[in-house]
Parts: C-alpha cells; structure tokens; sequence
C-alpha cells in the first residue's frame, strides 16, 4: 500500500519548503516561535508535519548539520502522532484555496484583509458551521518577528486583492506567493486584478537590492530577482496587445491564456488587450 510522503527540503538555516506534488507550503523558524507559510490543499495534517519538522530533522542531529538545499522525505507515519511545543503561527500569502485548506488546523493566522471577503468565500463550510479559525490582518511594513528572524510583508495586489510577498530580511530571501512563478500565473475571476499587477511587480523590483534569492509557491522553486523583471516584461508585452492568446477551459471556466515566454497569464476572455496603433 502507498503511503503519502512529503518531501522538505532546508533552504537555509531556519527555512523549509514543504511539498505536496502541487502546491509548496514555507516553514520559517526564529529563536521563539515559527511561521508557517500556507498551509497547502493536500495535507493530511500539516500542522503536525511542521512540527515534526521543528523537532529536528529524520533520523538524529540537528538541521544546522544538514546542508542547505537537502532534500529530506517524510511519511505519514513520520508524521502520525508528532507533537510539538515549540509555538507555531500561520499566515497565508493570499486566500486562493490551494493556499489555506490546512488553516482550520490553526485558531488563528495573519492574512491581508483585502483577501478576508476571498478566504470567506473559499472556506464557506468553516465559517456557515462554526466559528473558523480567527483572521489577524497584516499590513504593507509589517514585520513579523520570530526571534532573530525578521520578516517584513509588502503587498502585492493583483493576483489576488490581498496578495503578499514575504521578506525573509536577514536571509536575503523573497516569497511571492503565487505572483511571480514560472508556469501559470492566474489572473482570471473577479477575485483578481491584472491592472495592479504590474505595478506590484515593480514595487518589488524597487527592492531588488534587499533580496537575492525567490521563492515561489508552485513550479520552480527557486529563481533569480531578474525574473521579476522578465514577468514584468511578459506582462506588458501581454497587456500591449503583442501576444495572441490561446483558448483553454480551465476550473469549469473558459481562459484565454497568454504564453508571454517566462510565464503564462491565465486571463478572462472578455478582457481584451488593444494593440497600440498610430493616432487615426
Ligand atoms: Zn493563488
Ligand atoms: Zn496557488
């Protein structure tokens, strides 16, 4: 019988990724509490799978043993009956699904609030039934600090109306959630707003100088800053009316998408991008 297994991999000293074959989840730890990153759509418990994570890595030592970049692969019954004391936080980088199913695990986490109304409307169930876990709002500026290990939210609307980026200050370190990835960016539903986008994007390359290093939610995990600048590029290539689109049906819903070379834009079909023209 197959059982499920997740594979993490240390990023650097503090900082995991977490797999679940679609989606990636960010464990982030500081000298008095850890964050989770997301919380993922396919996890039997991944409450439990960070905290097995906190205890210490497979087998024996310490995680400032392992190299960065290792892979380590857990199984469920790794998981099973972990418990943890070190105190453990959750904050989602936007309220699509595929980002906040483990959150019912938790009696609280940080969202923005321009994504409180979409998390409502993706976790109908929860919050009809019973109370949910709380919503604690983060603002652009914000920093979370986990001891030691700063990390500073800047809001990045367009993906969704309350995505965040996520600067890990000391390491260098940035997670876009899912607004700057290689492979398919969503931009279609009336949850998102491709016109902010762009400008979010340059928010972040105003930053460039702060981080060296991306990591994104899906697809490839880790890439360049300069990729922000290539989907900046794509998108405005895309917005210009320079790129044909291609139908597709995706969700129960018909997209036109836009392969602009670095990434794909996912984008509703009555949204038409004008090709610029000479003054008539
Ligand atoms: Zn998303
Ligand atoms: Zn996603």
């Amino acid at each position: 019988m197959d059982e499920r297994k997740y594979e993490i991999i240390k990023l650097y000293d503090g900082a995991w990724s977490i797999e679940d074959g679609f989606v990636r989840c960010f464990l982030m730890k500081g000298d008095e509490k850890a964050l989770l990153i997301d919380s993922g759509i396919d996890f039997e418990s991944i409450k439990k799978l960070a905290q097995t994570i906190l205890n210490g890595p497979k087998g024996a030592g310490s995680w400032e043993e392992i190299e960065a970049d290792a892979s380590v692969i857990y199984t469920q019954a790794d998981i099973d009956g972990a418990e943890g004391s070190f105190p453990l936080e959750l904050l989602n980088t936007h309220g699509d699904g595929d980002h906040c199913q483990g959150n019912h695990e938790f009696d609280w986490f940080y969202i923005h609030e321009a994504d409180a109304h979409l998390y409502k409307r993706e976790h109908k169930d929860l919050y009809e039934n019973a109370a949910g876990p709380e919503m604690r709002f983060v603002n652009d500026g914000d920093t979370i600090d986990l001891g030691n290990h700063p990390l500073e939210i800047i809001h990045i609307p367009g993906h969704t109306h309350g995505s965040i980026a996520i600067l890990d200050v000391n390491a260098r370190a940035l997670y876009p959630g899912d607004s700057v990835q290689t492979g398919d960016i969503f931009m279609f539903g009336d949850h998102r707003n491709l016109d902010e986008y762009p400008a979010s994007l340059m928010k972040l390359q105003d930053m460039e100088e702060r981080f060296d290093v991306l990591y994104a939610s899906h697809a490839q995990l880790k890439m360049e800053p300069d990729y922000i600048g290539e989907c900046f590029d794509a998108c405005e290539s895309m917005m210009h009316g320079e790129v044909e689109p291609r139908e597709e049906e995706r969700h129960g819903f018909t997209i036109f998408a836009y392969d602009c070379g670095a990434c794909t834009f996912l984008v509703d079909p009555d949204r038409v991008f004008e090709a610029e023209e000479e003054d008539e």
